[in-house]
This record gives structure tokens, C-alpha cells and sequence, in this order.
């Protein structure tokens, strides 16, 4: 007997041909037909009911290293039917880590001018990516991770915060790093330019660190040195990047920032086609907002605080002032009847002032939809999740954004396109062999969802909503998520870059 048939299902199968009609039994994990039911009974029957099946949805951009530590059901992923997510980015990882650092640095905790602002505190006593995967398998995951190496982690690591270049020596030491989690199954190696400390490096720097993943075959993925004025020679800067270091470049939540510079993203996507045109390896990853989000304090500077950023600032999480959560700058300023950029001051220097998370409206609706009209552009939330505030609602509300707003409202992709963009296209491109398709064989990572109500309900106002219209998510072949809630079967697995999971004998 198998153990689970989902019958009646409209079949999206990752290819972004078009669906068709059948049934999908599961067994052991995998999908062990596709089609036509096998004959005889399963352990479970699932009536699809004539809705969409297709493979679980791939997060090509999470900030969820922590979260995996923190919240293991991952609800905010699990009910999107976000079945893996690719952490560790924007230069920011939860390894390598020190072990029994003094100060804010303890076991398994990066240090707090780098990662934790991202993070957030990392419960758990590990170095390195298998102490890291022991650590999170223990809490029993609802969902897969795939983790990137990032280079602000190392670079603290090994040289604090410190505003120069490195040495011979501190170099290698960086390279190790990056070395040791290749080996041990990142997907590769991301920076965060415009963050501390890796804007302090120059782009030989970031070279000669990507050169220790080439040998493994990962990827370089890149929060870009400038999203707004310098956008172009921010692209130049990371094809440059990826051809001298040799390796697949993915450029995250490609944007083009601020007013003055909607859309750009057109000549930024013409520099990338030249690219592939050439025959260099580029994807990049979109979400589906007009409102960035992230740490406050890396976006101003405290001595002119720029008032055009400080005028499109809403509050997420902010220790220091817990009642300006939600809240837009403008209108915590005129209450206050201060000038918006003394706001900014004022929230930035308190104490834990450097903790705040803001959201920034600095993208053009119009920039989305190019974007997503891109044939290798994926998916990803860049989903900060920090539960505490009123985090940005794309932490809950992505993927079915994309289904709701961008194929079932606008048309600007179809139904078959946009999972192909959020299954096949991350899995072949980020390494994971055996998943983000429905085919025989592969692991029976799959969402059920109804294509006609299926929509996000996240808000700024209200962003901790589970969307609706998810019917059902399987993980590894286990029901993880039905009837609005989490099953706790715990399913998820550490995946490694063309390797098979962390613990697991088979690929
Ligand atoms: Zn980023």
C-alpha cells in the first residue's frame, strides 16, 4: 500500500507546459506516479476536488536561518506552500559562527553589527553548517532550508567591522570559511554590498572569496553594492564578479530604488540579457511589493540624514520605541511636531536604536511587472522574520501574491510560467536535484491550492495573516500543512547543494 494518492488534481507539473488532469501518489517520500492513480489503495486518499497541484514553492531569498531555530513550524512559509527556502542571504549567514565568544558574541551567535540585525539571535551552539543543520534538524523543521555562506558573516568573523582592506592572511581565512560550507553543502557564497562590513570591500576582494565556491559548482548571490543611482554599475560590478570568479551569478530582489530611478530595472534586465546572450550563467529573484524592508540604520547616515527615504519610512520592529510599530515616520514626526530627519535620529540612537527594521516604499509597481515578465526571474520574499512587529507582509504574503495579484488579476504571467519561475527554475538552478517537478522519482514536495481564491491577506496594517486558498502542503511526502494549520509532522529536511540532505544516505 502507498502512502498517499492525491486524486483529481489539475497537474502543474514545474515545466510550465500546460497542466493537466490526473492523480499523484506519493510513497516513501517520492512521487511514485503521475497520472494515473496505481492501482490498489493508499494509506491516505486526498480529494483534489479538480483544484491545482503543483511542486511546494521554492524561496530563493529568506532571511529564515534564525527563524528555522526560533519558529520551526515556519507557519508564515509552511501556509504560502513554501516548501524550501534558500537562507543565508544578502551576505548574511548563520555561519560560520564563533564558539564561546565573549560579549554579544556567544555560542553560535554572530556578531550583533552584522547578522543578528537580520537574523536575529541564534539559539543554538554551532560553528559551522553541519553543527548549523544538527542544530535545526533537533527542533524538527516543517519545511526544507538550503543555506548560503555570506560573506558580511565571514568577513566579521574574521575581521570585525573594520573599514580597510584585508590582509594575505585574513583573505585566506575568509576563503576557508566560505571553502568549509561549500564542502559541507551550502549553494554558494551571497554578499550584501551595500551593508557593513562588506561595503567595505572592493570587488577584487569579493573575487578572490567567490574563487573558493568555483571548485563546487555553487552560485554567487548578490544584494548588489547600489540598488537606486548606481544600479548599473552595480550589475557591471556583479557580472564581473561571476565571470572572474567563474561561478552562476543570481542577483536578489532586483529593484531599481527611489523615484528618480523607476524604470531602470529595464536597463539594468538589457545588461543581464547581454550577459546570457553571452553565454555567462544569470537568474535573478523579484518580491512582489513596492516596499523594501530592513535594518534602519544601514540606510541613513545619522549626520544628514536623507529626508526623501525618511519620508517613505513605516515602522516594523523597534525595541526602542515598541509604539511607532506600523506607524509611518512622517506621522510619528508631526506628532511629535519634530522634523521627519530628526525622527530618524531619534529612533536610531536610542537604545537598541540600531535594532529598528523599517519599511521603505521606494518601488515603482510598473518595475514589479517588468521584472516579472523576465524569463529567469524567480521568486523570492526577503522575508525578515521577526515576529515581535509588524514586519513587512511579504514574510506571509509572497507566493500567492504572485498567483492572486500577478497571474490571476494582471496576466502578467501565466499560471504554468509562475510556478515554473517559483519550482523548476530554483531547484535546477540552486542545486537540489530530485525536486521542484512533478515526476516520478522526485521528492513529493507539492502544494494544492485553488486557483480561483487563492490570494494573500498580509498587510502593512495587519501583516501577520496566513494568505488563503492553500489547500494542502506536502513535505518529503508527509501532509504538513491542511484545513488552515500546520500538521507538526516536522518533514522538513537540510538540503545540500547536488547533494542529498544533511543526514540522508539517499539523493
Ligand atoms: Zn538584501
Amino acid at each position: 500500500m502507498i502512502d498517499l494518492l492525491i486524486r483529481n488534481v489539475r497537474i502543474i507539473d514545474g515545466s510550465g507546459s500546460a497542466p493537466f488532469e490526473g492523480d499523484v501518489a506519493v510513497d516513501d517520500g517520492r512521487i511514485v506516479a503521475v497520472g494515473q492513480a496505481p492501482a490498489g489503495a493508499a494509506q491516505r486518499e486526498i480529494d483534489g476536488r479538480g483544484r491545482c497541484l503543483a511542486p511546494g514553492f521554492i524561496d530563493t531569498h529568506a532571511h529564515d536561518d534564525g527563524a528555522f531555530l526560533r519558529h520551526p513550524d515556519m507557519t508564515f512559509k509552511l501556509a504560502q506552500g513554501v516548501t524550501t527556502t534558500v537562507s543565508g542571504n544578502c551576505g548574511f549567514s548563520a555561519i560560520p559562527a564563533a564558539t564561546g565568544g565573549s560579549g554579544a558574541s556567544g555560542p553560535g551567535v554572530s556578531g550583533p553589527g552584522a547578522s543578528a540585525g537580520l537574523l536575529g539571535r541564534m539559539a543554538g551552539d554551532f560553528t559551522d553548517l553541519n553543527g548549523y543543520f544538527a542544530a535545526v534538524m533537533a527542533r524538527g523543521p516543517a519545511i526544507n532550508n538550503l543555506m548560503l555562506v555570506g560573506h558580511n558573516t565571514v568577513r566579521e568573523l574574521v575581521m570585525g567591522l573594520e573599514a580597510r582592506a584585508p590582509s594575505a592572511a585574513e583573505l585566506q581565512a575568509m576563503r576557508n570559511h566560505v571553502e568549509c560550507a561549500m564542502e559541507q553543502g551550502a549553494c554558494g557564497f551571497s554578499t550584501g554590498l551595500i551593508y557593513r562590513p562588506g561595503r567595505y570591500s572592493d570587488t577584487a576582494e569579493v573575487i578572490e572569496i567567490a574563487r573558493a565556491v568555483q571548485p563546487f559548482g555553487g552560485l554567487y548571490t548578490t544584494h548588489m553594492r547600489n540598488e537606486g543611482d548606481g544600479l548599473l554599475e552595480a550589475v557591471d560590478e556583479s557580472l564581473a564578479i561571476g565571470r572572474a570568479a567563474g561561478l552562476h551569478v543570481h542577483i536578489s530582489h532586483h529593484k531599481a530604488a527611489g523615484r528618480a530611478n523607476w524604470g531602470k530595472v529595464g536597463a539594468s534586465l538589457a545588461k543581464v540579457d547581454a550577459a546570457l546572450a553571452a553565454g555567462q550563467a544569470v537568474t535573478l529573484d523579484v518580491y512582489p511589493y513596492t516596499a523594501g524592508s530592513g535594518r534602519m540604520i544601514e540606510y541613513f547616515n545619522l549626520e544628514r540624514p536623507s529626508r526623501e527615504l525618511a519620508e517613505v519610512i513605516r515602522i516594523a520592529s523597534c525595541p526602542a520605541f515598541r509604539e511607532f510599530e506600523g506607524r509611518m515616520l512622517v506621522d510619528i514626526a508631526a506628532e511629535r511636531g519634530i522634523d521627519v530627519t530628526e525622527a530618524v535620529k531619534l529612533v536610531l540612537t536610542a537604545p537598541r536604536g540600531d535594532q529598528t527594521l523599517c519599511i521603505q516604499f521606494i518601488i515603482d509597481e510598473a518595475d514589479i511587472e517588468t521584472n516579472l515578465r523576465h524569463d529567469d526571474m524567480m521568486v523570492g520574499s526577503d522575508g525578515i522574520p521577526d515576529l515581535r512587529g509588524r514586519p513587512h507582509p511579504r514574510l506571509f504574503g509572497t507566493f500567492p501574491r504572485i498567483l492572486a495579484r500577478y497571474v490571476r488579476e494582471r496576466g502578467v504571467l501565466s499560471l504554468p510560467e509562475a510556478v515554473r519561475r517559483m519550482t523548476a527554475l530554483p531547484a535546477t538552478t540552486f542545486g537540489l536535484d530530485n525536486r521542484g517537478s512533478i515526476r516520478p522519482g522526485y521528492w513529493a514536495d507539492l502544494v494544492l491550492f485553488d486557483p480561483v481564491d487563492v490570494r494573500d491577506t498580509a498587510t502593512y496594517d495587519d501583516p501577520q495573516q496566513l494568505p488563503e486558498g492553500i489547500n494542502c502542503v506536502v513535505v518529503n511526502g508527509q501532509v504538513a500543512f491542511e484545513a488552515g494549520a500546520g500538521t507538526g509532522v516536522a518533514a522538513g529536511r537540510m538540503l545540500r547543494f547536488r547533494q542529498s540532505a544533511w543526514g540522508a544516505a539517499e539523493h
